[in-house]
């Protein structure tokens, strides 16, 4: 059966020239058929520099916005189209807009991980990785960093400026178990720890190291450690085992994203071949979320 479906899967990607991206916490079967598998930002430059007028974008809706918003000339499908981030859903225009209100000289930061409306009524987005760096950059000693406190909070220790940090979270990683990833760590006292910032700051304690998806990628590929305890989102860990199959990794922190795993073979079959559901944005929206994604770049390159 599920060799029938990626058969058919594949042949309908060929006919209708597609292309199919996957997040890295996608299960493992989606992520075998995907064309590219990788974090959001990665996955949206990608479907703006992909020749295929289709993207199949296997991830969370937040991310196949942000694919529209770089390639507002292809046709985004989101297979599932209630698979949301309850991180990107904790903020809302009119609250950042009161926010901003408080606090007129600040810029405001915002994570790639919220709705393509707050992004237009930001002045730079960021990911997990350059968010210090954006900040940094911004003309403004005082910044609003929205929505994940974690990462806020992580990146506000490395500044001098004024950071007001918004008080959202992945539901996931947040609640990262800690005594599981204690757990691991006694089982395997040779690994390291690598920990997400969307964790909070007790796991970083613990961690041999605190990085995004994609640094997560460079620091095993540059480590001389052969075993690793993942504290991210479990589709990490088959990722990483796909990536590197000499090292050995586990999860830690029983970190599992519900969302992630809403995106079934079936459901991209079913896409493929009504191409639907499309994301789609007003297209004033799109133009102002889109300066702040490329203010970002601008920063970082
Ligand atoms: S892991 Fe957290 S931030 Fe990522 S999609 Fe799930 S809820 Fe959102």
């Amino acid at each position: 059966m599920k060799n029938k479906l990626v058969s058919e899967i594949l042949s309908l990607k060929n006919e209708k020239d597609a292309v199919i991206l996957a997040h890295s916490y996608q299960p493992p079967e989606i992520q075998d058929i995907a064309d590219h598998v990788g974090d959001s930002l990665q996955l949206s430059r990608t479907a703006a520099s992909t020749e295929s007028e289709v993207i199949v974008f296997c991830g969370v809706k937040f991310m196949a916005e942000t694919a529209h918003i770089l390639s507002p000339d292809k046709t985004v499908l989101l297979p599932e189209p209630d698979a949301g981030c309850p991180l990107a859903d904790c903020i809302e225009v009119p609250a950042l807009l009161s926010m901003q209100e408080l606090y007129p000289d600040a810029l405001t930061v915002l994570y790639v991980n919220s709705p393509a409306d707050v992004k237009a009524e930001s002045y730079a987005c960021c990911t997990s990785a350059n968010a210090l760096e954006v900040i940094e950059n911004a003309p403004s000693d005082e910044i609003i960093f929205a929505p994940d406190r974690n990462l806020g909070t992580f990146v506000s220790r490395k500044s001098d400026k004024t950071i007001h940090i918004w008080n959202g979270a992945c539901r996931s990683h947040a609640v990262a178990d800690l005594p599981d990833m204690k757990c691991r760590m006694e089982e395997w006292p040779d690994a390291e720890l690598l920990v997400h910032p969307e964790t909070p700051p007790e796991a970083w304690e613990l961690a041999h190291a605190v990085l995004g998806t994609g640094g997560m990628i460079k620091h095993v590929g540059e480590s001389s450690a052969k075993r690793f305890i993942i504290g991210t989102e479990e589709g990490m860990v088959y990722r990483l085992r796909t990536l590197y199959p000499g090292r050995e990794f586990i999860a830690g922190g029983n970190i599992y994203c519900y969302n992630m795993k809403m995106i079934t073979l079936q459901k991209i079959l079913d896409s493929l071949r009504k191409l639907e559901p499309v994301i789609e944005l007003d297209p004033r929206i799109r133009e102002r979320a889109y300066a702040a994604v490329a203010r970002m770049t601008e920063i970082t390159g």
